[in-house]
């Protein structure tokens, strides 16, 4: 019997629109693509299943068109992966279909071309002899067949890559494809070359700097099964590949696996439901695995694979905490010429570099505008009474909690030792650059953050520039200089460590551990290298288990403040975000949203003792973009229970103000 007409995604806030088949009577199944008339145009959509033709309402369906010729019918894995996001991020299925397919049609004129996106013509690399532990960690893993997670714990330099490259190579020998999701920022020249020349002519690549020429060519080169291997940022996910064997994902704990707009997703996360429907196992690698990850692994649901050399023995670098408030004290005493950031030992780490000629980097975490205060003398940083997270300063006068709108007066005197001074936090790298030219006038200096490298172009010609020995000494923020890997490189000083600890987000202490470790890791990768990191707060979780290099001591005492307090991983988490032009439209559609909420948890008894309504309270970016923002805290003790109170607080209705838009943010990590 053929269906009397079809669900189709199309480029709607919808999940699909139900049409008639077209007049010829052709029929579809799930996945293939088709031309649909959508108000006045001809729209692109994907054909979700059949359906019994809805009875007469007030509008006449309309009829398909046609197949589409241009495009390829999606996979039923992935089918039911784009289901599963649309569900389970509360995101309209129709909105996400299109972000399968490829920028520009298959053959259309040429242009925008800037060379190569995969050079072909580099030397060949062989592989070379396995290490005891990388052939122990492969065998594991191929010894598995099917779908399994993986998640493989290595240090820096412990030779992970040369782990994908091995499995990579047995699953091309099978005839099958292979997907490697790295972090954007990751993606260089560097990384591509090392692929490409182990595999060449079989690389593909996909990320945000290609042109849509560019793109559309990665992306038919894959479907075609021409290319077998697919190196991407995240949103390689979604190029549907016909015949894949691993998927695997490189620096899992990274945070912008995580796309704060439109279809919220995590592609850690994602890449694990896919792997699930194609039936293939995944391999999560990082050296400071995410919480999310390293409790699955411990209640088994991951297989966890260890390696804790570095290849050929190479040592770990040598850690040193300098503690600020110590420094203060004797320069009261006994003033010092240099610059108040910078600590004896540190300055006299530098000269020591600088004689040798080798190279030093300067780190200092700078992230965004939130500025915790803290105790020049004690260290003392304030927090609310009621969650756990550093207050942020307001005006100079105030503090507010983000999470549950607490308030207090900051006071000028430090409420913990009486003594000092509290002050907000605040240092720039602009600062440390001409600090140093004045102490060092004789060396190189090159600084990376956001302000200065703003192109891949510029961040690679950086990178190349401190490869080549045309830099002494690299400053930069912490987010673009880790993932680097310079032989020179032997001295690594974190400037100021505590910036990380006092973010306004119950992940800051995990966020600090893994970047003291893995901007550690960036010393001494092919000699002894050595880490000076300067702070008011030895005492931090996350120096402490940095210093000791222990990884699972560190996320027991962290796994035991998130279940106290219900955070993710222990519990699961959504924001809801309000956000409108005018502050008292807006902040009244937050409490009427926590209004439906309660009340929705009131009609449920399944709800009853199992989530938390935290808010409103103000973002931390209060006003962005000429829009007001407020947010509402879910938790929730099941991922399933969440995305069900979620999708029905979601349904839309006529208590939002007009111009008033409410987002769900599921398993969010931005707490701006
Ligand atoms: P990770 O990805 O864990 O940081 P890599 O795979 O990049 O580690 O390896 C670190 C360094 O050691 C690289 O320079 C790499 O070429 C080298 N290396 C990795 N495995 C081996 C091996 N089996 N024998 C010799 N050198 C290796
Ligand atoms: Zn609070």
């Amino acid at each position: 019997m053929s269906p009397d007409s079809y669900l189709v995604a199309v480029e709607a806030p919808l999940d699909g629109l139900t049409y008639l088949p077209p007049a010829d009577g052709a029929q579809f199944t799930r996945g293939q693509s088709v031309v649909v008339p959508l108000g006045k145009r001809r729209a692109h959509g994907v054909i979700v299943r059949p359906v019994t033709k809805p009875p007469p309402g007030e509008y006449e369906l309309k009829h398909i068109f046609a197949s589409d010729p241009e495009r390829p019918p999606i996979p039923a894995a992935y089918m039911d992966w784009l289901e599963w996001l649309a569900q389970y991020y509360v995101y309209p299925l129709g909105q996400i279909v299109e972000s399968v397919f490829p920028p520009l049609a298959k053959e259309s004129k040429r242009g925008g071309r800037k060379g190569p996106v995969v050079k072909e013509t580099l030397a060949l690399y062989p592989a070379p002899k396995l290490t005891a532990d990388q052939r122990r960690v492969i065998d594991a893993i191929e010894s598995e067949k099917g779908f399994a997670v993986h998640l493989l714990h290595g240090v820096t330099g412990s030779g992970k890559t040369e782990v994908y490259l091995q499995l990579l190579e047995d699953v091309l020998r099978q005839g099958k494809q292979a997907l490697v999701l790295v972090p954007e920022i990751s993606l260089t020249p560097q990384l591509i070359d090392r692929f490409s020349r182990r595999f060449p002519g079989m690389v593909a690549v996909l990320h945000s700097h290609l042109t849509p020429r560019e793109k559309t060519d990665q992306w038919w080169g894959m479907v075609t099964g021409q290319k077998k291997i697919l190196i991407g940022a995240r949103s390689a996910l979604f190029c549907p590949l016909p015949d894949p064997g691993i998927v695997i994902l490189d620096e899992e704990h990274e945070p912008s696996y995580k796309q704060d707009e439109k279809l919220k997703y995590h592609a850690r996360d994602a890449a694990i439901v896919l792997a699930k429907n194609l039936k293939v196992p995944i391999v999560l690698g990082s050296a400071t695995p995410s919480l999310e990850s390293w409790n699955n692994a411990e209640s088994g649901r991951y297989r966890i694979h260890t390696m804790a050399q570095r290849v050929n023995a190479r040592e770990m670098p040598e850690i040193t905490v300098v503690d600020l408030r110590e420094q203060i004290r004797v320069r009261k005493d006994k003033p010092s010429e240099l610059p108040h950031w910078l600590s004896d030992t540190l300055y006299a780490e530098l000269q020591h570099v600088f004689a040798k000629k080798e190279q030093a980097a300067l780190f200092l975490n700078r992230r965004g505008v939130a500025q915790a205060a803290n105790c020049k003398l004690c260290g003392f940083a304030p927090e609310c009474p009621n969650c756990s997270v550093t207050l942020t300063v307001h005006a100079r006068s105030h503090l507010v909690c983000h999470f549950c709108d607490y308030t207090e007066k900051m006071s000028e005197v430090c409420p913990n030792c009486r003594e000092g001074s509290l002050e907000p936090l605040g240092l720039g790298t602009e600062k440390l650059e001409t600090d140093m030219a004045a102490l060092f006038p004789a060396i190189r200096i090159a600084r990376a953050d956001r302000d200065e490298v703003q192109s891949r172009e510029e961040l690679e010609s950086l990178i190349r520039s401190v490869e080549d020995g045309e830099v002494d000494l690299l400053i930069g923020t912490q987010m673009i200089a880790k993932g680097l890997d310079f032989p020179k490189l032997n001295l690594v000083g974190l400037v100021l460590a505590d910036l990380g600890f006092h973010w306004p987000d119950f992940r800051a202490s995990e966020r600090s551990f893994q970047l003291l470790t893995q901007v550690s890791g960036r010393s001494g990768r092919q000699s002894s290298g050595r880490v000076v990191i300067q702070t008011y707060d030895t005492e931090h979780a996350s120096i402490r288990f940095t210093v000791s290099g222990d990884f699972k001591g560190f996320c027991d005492q962290e796994m035991s403040e998130r279940r106290e307090l219900n955070y993710p991983p222990a519990w699961r988490m959504a924001m809801l975000r309000i956000q409108g032009p005018e502050a008292t439209v807006t902040k009244d559609a937050a409490r009427r949203l926590v209004q439906r909420a309660r009340h929705l948890q009131s009609q449920n008894p399944a709800y009853a003792e199992a989530l938390l309504i935290l808010g409103p309270a103000p973002a931390p970016l209060l006003k962005l973009r000429g829009q007001y923002r407020y947010q509402v805290m879910v938790k929730c003790d099941s991922s399933q229970r969440l995305g069900a109170f979620c999708r029905q607080l979601m349904t839309p209705g006529s208590w939002l103000p007009p111009k008033t838009k409410v987002q769900v943010d599921i398993d969010p990590f931005q707490m701006l």
